[in-house]
């Protein structure tokens, strides 16, 4: 099948329109070029805009896959942190005040995360092609103003044994010099498959040379503490997208050679989506 027929008529002549009103886009050979082109012609069969969320706890590789995943689907990662530390470089007035903010130990309010989110989401590829929303949302409340805003198509939640999400962070090393990081724990065991990351050389530093130590925040109480905070914060968005019906768990077995099963797994719930529509 030709691959424009693959394209539905309706999201054609709304690219076409915002084609026509675009100035930044001169040509139809620049456009064709551009954001809308899908890398791989099977994303044609994606819902456009397709906004995923990502969830997981901290140590579970979540930054992993979502820096894999956003070029599978041939969408943008959207993450507020970064949102806010690009806000502060700019030294724009929102920049400014937040700046302040952090300074001073605060956290940034809803009111100000909401406005860089909305400018961002509103931009040209992800009105087009959609988002993979990484560290966000965190409430309800933020949940639903996402909703309000752009709805999720769908909430990917990665989960891990707990005991051996603890047994990799106390194993976690990090070059004292250039922050490279490194892990000495090796879970092979069961359904886990989960080499080391080790250095070359026992506690040196493949790329400097430096020593490797322990981050002062990695003892096993700050960790099982941190679990526990991000368990409570996260339960309510849990629930909140599994009652709509846009959860999708999936159990990290094997960290990143997951990323096939975890990609299958999306496209057919994406597509489970499309025909409950
Ligand atoms: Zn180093």
């Amino acid at each position: 099948m030709p691959l424009i027929q693959s394209i539905r008529p309706c999201q054609f002549v709304s690219v076409l329109k915002r084609h026509a009103h675009s100035s930044a886009i001169k040509t139809r050979t620049q456009w064709l070029k551009d954001p809308f082109k899908p890398v791989n012609p099977s994303l044609l069969d994606m819902p456009r805009p397709l906004n995923l969320a990502i969830m997981g706890a901290p140590g579970v590789g979540k930054g992993t896959f979502a820096t894999r995943l956003s070029p599978l689907f041939d969408i943008p990662t959207i993450s507020t942190g970064d949102l806010i530390r690009a806000e502060i470089k700019l030294e724009s007035a929102i920049g400014r005040e937040v700046r302040e903010i952090t300074e001073n130990g605060g956290l940034v309010d809803d009111e100000i995360v909401m406005k860089l989110l909305e400018k961002r989401l509103n931009q040209r590829d992800a009105t087009l092609k959609g988002f993979l929303i990484d560290g966000y949302p965190r409430r309800v409340s933020q949940a639903e103003t996402l909703a309000y805003l752009r709805p999720i198509s769908l909430a990917v939640y990665l989960t891990l044994d707990r005991e051996i999400l603890v047994e990799k962070a106390l194993a976690r090393r990090v070059c004292e010099d250039c922050g490279t990081g490194y892990n000495l724990a090796d879970i092979r065991r069961g359904h886990y498959d989960m080499p080391p990351l080790l250095p070359k050389q026992p506690n040196k530093c493949d790329k400097c040379g430096g020593k490797l130590v322990t981050r002062a925040d990695d003892t096993e109480e700050i960790i099982r503490n941190r679990l526990a905070v991000y368990d409570a914060e996260t339960q309510p968005i849990v629930d909140y997208y599994r009652k709509q019906g846009k959860l999708m768990e999936f159990e990290v077995k094997k960290g990143v050679k997951d990323l096939e099963e975890l990609t299958q797994l999306i496209k057919s719930n994406l597509k489970k989506q499309q025909q409950k529509q």
